[in-house]
């Protein structure tokens, strides 16, 4: 186990058979059973349903939804998936919101939005397409129609269509996309490889004791003139008179300016302690996951559950060194999408991922450990099944939610 490993959570899955998957029908009543057996270990080694809902069917009436508020149903989508969870170099959430009031009636789920997926979207009056990819991640500086992202933009907005995307929010959920791609590994535990942590401030404390009343007041002052510094203080009796305890809490761009301002006072200077404030780590939440299997498979036999859990004719495959397709697999470490460097170094007997450079292949392969890649989005897509249900079960019959069946890899084995 690696040494990131042993800062994360661990969860149980309890896939007792796996069915070949024909249909996305077959395949939304499949997460549906995975799901309802997802357990969360936690430290006193009880175990909870956290993410066991029972889902109900979804709405196929033929009354048109009556439709909801863009921000109502935007509120919804945070609370499955908080943007706080997502990396920091992401482009999460709203991204195209046409002129208020806009009432969404029918919301597509896709994986990219290409134009035809936008075509599909304006054929089947969609009012708010959710792309797990963010459509719109580098700045742009015009919205030209010569420009195949920037005419998707221009599209939305004469169309009234809302675009809002999710991405790595739903890599790190538990539950979410890495733990959706686990689920066709067969029962084990899980763990989670890179950590995710709590939203909320970061920053430093400083803690210094003054005992002058005097020059308490000139240093409470001082730190009022800096920019997002606060401070609680409290006085004790001593044996020489009265004691100002003083706790400041600051952003790190705060800090020197803090210190500089203490600096200036010798003794309370010496009784200084910098402290520096960090978010909790968020269990079962984070980038990758590393499933250990309850019992080992054969490399040929992980190969067969990937491909039925994807729906998947073929996937690439390269063997770590000294093994072969009989080869055991207990451990496999998973990562959605592009898997390089989340996986990178992880010890485990199979890499499962979309996609990794050769170069990140041979490094993986000298390991020892074997890689499938079944091409990026295929490790995505089917999770919008799953997102699918739970945004159904939330927005209840005012919503239509449905797939994109425009939607697929551009890339397929000829
Ligand atoms: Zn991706």
């Amino acid at each position: 186990m690696s040494c990131r490993l042993l800062q994360s959570g661990r969860h149980s899955l309890s896939l007792k058979t796996l069915t070949p998957l024909k249909t996305r029908a077959a395949e939304a009543r499949y997460c549906t059973a995975l799901y309802s057996q997802i357990r969360h270990r936690h430290r006193n080694n009880s175990f909870c349903h956290r993410h066991a809902t029972s889902v109900p069917a979804l709405s196929l009436s033929s009354l048109s939804p009556a439709g909801m508020e863009l921000s109502k149903v935007v509120s919804v989508l945070e609370e499955l998936a908080p943007l706080s969870l997502a990396e920091s170099w992401d482009n999460v959430g709203l991204l195209v919101e046409p002129s208020p009031p806009h009432t969404v009636s029918t919301l597509m789920l896709t994986n990219d939005l290409t134009p035809a997926v936008m075509d599909e979207a304006k054929s089947k009056g969609v009012g708010l397409i959710v792309s797990y990819h963010p459509p719109l991640f580098r700045p742009i500086k015009r919205l030209r129609c010569s420009s195949w992202k920037e005419r998707l933009v221009v599209q939305a907005l004469e169309r009234g269509v809302a675009v809002y995307s999710p991405h790595t929010a739903l890599d790190c959920l538990a539950g979410g996309v890495n733990d959706w791609l686990c689920g066709g590994l067969g029962a084990g535990s899980v763990d989670v490889l890179s950590q995710a942590q709590c939203s909320g401030p970061t920053g430093h404390r400083l803690e210094f004791r003054v005992e002058r009343k005097d020059e308490l007041n000139t240093i409470l002052s001082g730190l009022t003139d800096i920019p997002g510094v606060s401070y609680q203080h409290s006085t004790a009796r001593s044996a020489d008179g009265e004691v100002a305890s003083v706790s400041v809490s600051c952003p790190s761009s705060a800090l020197t300016p803090a210190v500089q301002l203490l600096s200036k006072h010798s003794t309370v200077y010496s009784t200084l302690t910098v402290l520096q404030v960090t978010k909790p780590p968020l269990p079962d939440h984070g980038q990758g996951r590393l499933c250990t299997l309850d019992q080992p498979i054969t490399v040929a036999l992980a190969v067969q559950r990937i491909k039925s859990h994807l729906g998947l004719a073929h996937v690439r495959l390269a063997l770590g060194a000294q093994c072969t397709l009989e080869s055991t697999v207990r451990t496999v470490a998973v990562c959605a999408g592009s898997g390089s460097s989340v996986l990178q170094g992880v010890k485990a007997d199979l890499y499962l991922t979309g996609e990794m450079s050769h170069h990140d292949v041979l490094d993986a392969v000298a390991m020892g450990a074997s890689v499938v890649l079944c091409e990026h989005s295929n490790t995505e897509r089917g999770f919008l099944t799953v997102l699918q249900e739970r945004l159904s079960a939330r927005l209840g019959p005012a919503v239509s939610v449905r797939l994109s069946e425009r939607d697929a890899d551009p890339l397929t084995v000829v």
